[in-house]
């Protein structure tokens, strides 16, 4: 029988009945940076921790087995596993980006990766006739689904169709999602990428990024340059980001309910001017995630009617923190204006709907009732405050 994912974020199958390690149940932090050899010609298999690690490793499998990957690779965060990736293409090589993507990849395409010669076309994945955009250049298409912040809902399979039959390659940032909801791989993707800072890791305390393929051709080319380059996870990173994951399943079980929560109690504010959470029947996106995720996630994103209003916001909440970042166990709050989008062109930002009157939460599992409790007295004062006196 095919083991859950929730039994897959705590063991490992190809470990199960070893008591290697004296049997300990967490895996050990190996904390060496080079290993010792028997003799001239004999390795125990690892010879340099940039190039491999045990506890590094064991992590990597995890992921890998998460993603239904056969290999994964751990890097000292998302942006450093995205910018790795990078350099499996070359100048002259075009790539077909979604508009709406997290901003430090927004900011890697157009400032690095363009000056190193590769050619991105921004289209909305999630609208777009992809195939329209494929030129005999192009080599792969980026995406994220749900997109960051707006929630668009792009249909992998139907994208892994095009790619496939053009030869090209569908890489999927599946952070929103984790593992736990959504798996790129199986639908298609040929690579998929993580900030394991978010919801692997969990508990905002952490930087990690991963790779994962089943592609053993792909995996080649990254295994060489991730021991190239240099960006592997640190050992005890590794540990926390392990740690982290045994609580995946109960962690986005409980974030997402508190989020269908939140996101029905933001409909009935008269302040709030949409809420876009791909769980809400009424979300453009909803029936395709049903059909290739196993839940919508904690990730929601709404207006209300002016910027006065969206700081007043951000200035009052206490348990709620202001802060950047997603997928913590604690709920934040964030302005992409001025945050995760700030070096993302304005004219890009608008049309991608990003308007100075967007906030972005990141649900944690506190107490659904504490949340909406402190999202109403922050909406009521604010209320006061805004229209003097006067309940809108
Ligand atoms: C945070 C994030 C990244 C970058 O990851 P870091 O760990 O912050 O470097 C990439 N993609 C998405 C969707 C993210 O949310």
């Amino acid at each position: 029988m095919e083991r859950s994912i929730e039994t897959k974020c705590l063991h490992l199958e190809e470990t199960e009945g070893s008591t290697a390690n004296y049997g300990a149940i967490s895996y050990p932090i190996y904390q060496t940076a080079t290993y010792a050899h028997e003799g001239v010609g004999k390795s125990t298999g690892y010879d340099y921790s940039r190039l491999q690690n045990p506890t590094r490793e064991h992590l990597e499998k995890v992921v890998a087995s998460l993603e239904n990957g056969t290999d994964g690779f751990a890097f000292s965060s998302g942006m450093a596993a995205i910018s790795l990736l990078m350099e499996l293409f070359k100048p002259g090589d075009h790539i077909i980006a979604d508009s709406d993507l997290y901003g430090g990849s927004i900011r890697l395409f157009r400032n690095i990766s363009e000056k190193n010669g590769i050619r991105f076309s921004n289209i909305d994945c999630y609208r777009e006739n992809i195939e329209n955009f494929i030129t005999p250049e192009t080599k792969a298409v980026y995406i994220e689904t749900p997109t960051n912040p707006m929630m668009h809902v792009t249909d992998i399979a139907k994208v892994a169709e095009i790619t496939k039959n053009s030869g090209i390659i569908l890489i999927v940032d599946n952070t929103f999602m984790s593992p736990y909801f959504q798996n790129p791989l199986d639908l298609g993707a040929d690579i998929v990428v993580h900030s394991g800072t978010k919801f692997l890791g969990g508990h905002n305390d952490t930087l990690a990024g991963f790779l994962v393929t089943k592609n053993p051709e792909i995996a080649e080319k990254l295994r060489f340059l991730i021991k190239t380059t240099g960006a592997g996870l640190a050992p005890f990173d590794s540990w926390l980001i392990l740690r982290g994951i045994k609580t995946l399943g109960i962690r986005m079980e409980k974030s997402q309910e508190n989020a269908l929560k939140i996101a029905e109690w933001l409909k009935l504010q008269k302040s709030v001017t949409s809420v876009i959470y791909p769980g809400l029947l009424e979300h453009s996106g909803h029936e395709i995630m049903k059909k290739q995720a196993r839940g919508f996630g904690a990730m929601l994103t709404f207006s209300v009617k002016n910027k006065a209003f969206a700081f007043s916001i951000l200035e009052k909440v206490r348990m709620i923190k202001f802060a950047e970042s997603l997928g913590g166990v604690e709920t934040l709050i964030t302005y992409p204006t001025t945050q995760t989008h700030a070096d993302v062109p304005q004219e890009i930002r608008e049309k991608n709907g990003i308007t100075d009157s967007i906030l972005r939460l990141s649900v944690g599992i506190e107490n659904s009732d504490d949340l909406i409790y402190e999202l109403e007295k922050v909406f009521r004062e604010t209320e006061r405050e805004l229209n003097g006196g006067e309940e809108s």
